[in-house]
């Protein structure tokens, strides 16, 4: 069962690696606080935004499916996923 981690608590439990000197580490909790930023991480990372419609002005976000819009929107209103507008 994977440890629920705040993002906050997950930042703690890797910044305790760089400290520690011995190696008594909690691999599940390092593990579940790997997996926390990393899923956090991945919202940085731009997407291209899908389903383009009305000449691409308007369209759905890649993670959530909710409308995003290419004149206002440089992440998702929604979820927070950051969007790629190159080249559509
Ligand atoms: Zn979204």
């Amino acid at each position: 069962m994977p440890t629920e981690l705040t993002i906050e608590a997950a930042m703690i439990e890797l910044n305790r690696l760089k400290t520690t000197e011995r190696m008594d580490i909690d691999r599940e909790r390092l593990t579940a606080a790997i997996d926390v930023l990393k899923d956090a991480a991945r919202f940085r990372i731009e997407r291209k935004p899908i389903n383009p419609t009305y000449g691409n002005i308007k369209c759905d976000c890649p993670n959530c499916f909710s409308s995003v819009y290419y004149a206002t929107d440089l992440f998702c209103r929604k979820c927070g996923q950051a969007l790629d507008w190159s080249s559509l």
